[in-house]
């Protein structure tokens, strides 16, 4: 697997280091434990608590005390032992404590690159022997679960096209119980699609598996088409969930969100000010020749230059439900005002097109449509009928003064 990657990418690339490979693979042993009410759950005994998460514990693995905002760095995926050791080092020399590589890759297709597999993880232990750092890994399944603890991860991920999978995330969250390791600190990503309940399932498997140190990636949601994003932020989402558990620590991925490296200090900044408590960039010693995710990585020292850069606010914790919901409404109307613009501007292509045709400008039985079709929607969703006409006539006035002023003055309606 990767072996045309290798000689691809990491003869021209810089990763030089020498790697000395240490191989320490200890057993697991099943050990199940069942406390408080117990269901039955595909024939498996397991525990059931309503997740409060009131008692949600540091993420911190070990010793280890985390600078606040975490911040986790490392490339999108392990590729050699030298990519990953001389990405590791340097981030360490950037002061980074939380190392991420991505070992078993879900690739949209097959074919491409997907990951090494179990032999990067003796990297991931080469690392944290050489650095210090804690080792982040993604898994999906039992045997990668099973494989990342007996390498000693410190911390497991679960990525988006996991989180949306409650088999997968049952399964996950059994190993972990079964293998008795309730202290590894365990980051959900949001799933792919814009569903709250299905992110607070998937944290609420793993909880009543007797995970405490739990926290959420937010790393935007899945779009189809072109947009300025990779996965759309939805702020208002990752808010709800703050709202509802203020203890459980939230982590923006600006990197799968944006897609770009050039937006990954924007939204770092947007993610800060809303009070998420740390960020997940991805890094690579080369990024352009990344295997994976090529467009999105920095260098570790771009990576500092953007964390110093930030501003880090040092306001109260933001927890208040008052607080998060106005931050939601904040979002929420930005994102009216941005859909409105895009009206605007089709209504004004609707006026060149009937500038350009000769046609009448105003089209009769055009506007009662609208009216009468929104109007309906909008009071099945719950809004006064008054309140509709109103907004739709400062919509539609709106409209057609733009397209007054497109054709010069003549004539101009939807
Ligand atoms: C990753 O972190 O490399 C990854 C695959 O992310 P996501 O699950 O957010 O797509
Ligand atoms: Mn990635």
């Amino acid at each position: 697997m990767g072996r045309h990657f290798l000689h691809q990418n990491h003869i021209r690339g810089h990763c030089r280091h020498d790697f000395i490979p240490t191989q320490r693979i200890y057993p697991y042993r099943p050990h199940i434990r069942a406390t408080g009410r117990i269901i039955n759950h595909g024939g498996r005994a397991q525990t059931y608590n309503k997740m409060t998460m009131t008692d949600i514990k540091t993420l911190a693995a070990g010793d280890t005390d985390l600078d606040r905002p975490i911040i986790i760095s490392g490339p999108c995926s392990a590729e050699t032992p030298e990519q990953t050791l001389d990405t590791a080092k340097r981030l360490a020399r950037a002061g980074i404590k939380i190392f991420r590589a991505g070992i078993w890759k879900p690739r949209t297709k097959p074919g491409g690159f997907e990951g090494i597999g179990v032999p990067a993880l003796q990297w991931m232990q080469h690392v944290k022997e050489t650095t210090g750092m804690l080792t982040a890994v993604e898994v999906a399944t039992r045997s990668h679960v099973e494989a990342a603890l007996s390498h000693n991860i410190d911390i497991l991920w679960i990525g988006a096209r996991t989180t949306g999978n409650p088999f997968a995330m049952q399964e996950i969250a059994d190993t972990i119980r079964d293998m008795d390791a309730p202290e590894t600190p365990v980051l959900v990503k949001n799933p792919m699609n814009p569903d709250l309940e299905l992110w607070i399932g998937a944290l609420e498997r793993l909880y009543n598996a007797g995970v405490k140190r739990l926290g959420a990636i937010h790393r935007g949601f899945s779009v189809y088409g072109t947009s300025l994003y990779r996965n759309r932020p939805q702020w208002r989402i990752p808010l709800e969930l703050r709202r509802r558990y203020p203890d459980l620590p939230i982590i923006c991925d600006p990197s799968h969100m944006g897609g770009k490296r050039e937006l990954i200090a924007s939204l770092s900044q947007q993610a800060l000010d809303m009070g998420f408590d740390g960020l997940i960039i991805e890094s690579h010693c080369n990024p352009d020749c990344a295997w994976s995710d090529k467009d999105q990585q920095v260098t570790p020292e771009a990576l500092s230059a953007i964390l110093d850069h930030l501003a880090y606010r040092d306001t109260p914790v933001q927890n208040e439900s008052l607080l998060m919901l106005r931050q939601q409404i904040d979002q929420l109307d930005n994102e009216l005002l941005d859909i409105l613009s895009k009206r605007m501007s089709i209504s004004r292509e609707i006026g060149k097109y009937k500038k350009d045709h000769m046609m009448p400008v105003v089209q009769p039985g055009r506007y009662g449509d609208i009216v009468s079709t929104r109007v309906k929607t909008g009071t099945d969703m719950g809004m006064g009928e008054d309140f509709l006409r109103s907004v739709l006539s400062a919509i539609h006035e709106e409209s057609v003064r733009q397209q007054i002023e497109l054709i010069d003055g003549e004539d101009g309606a939807e």
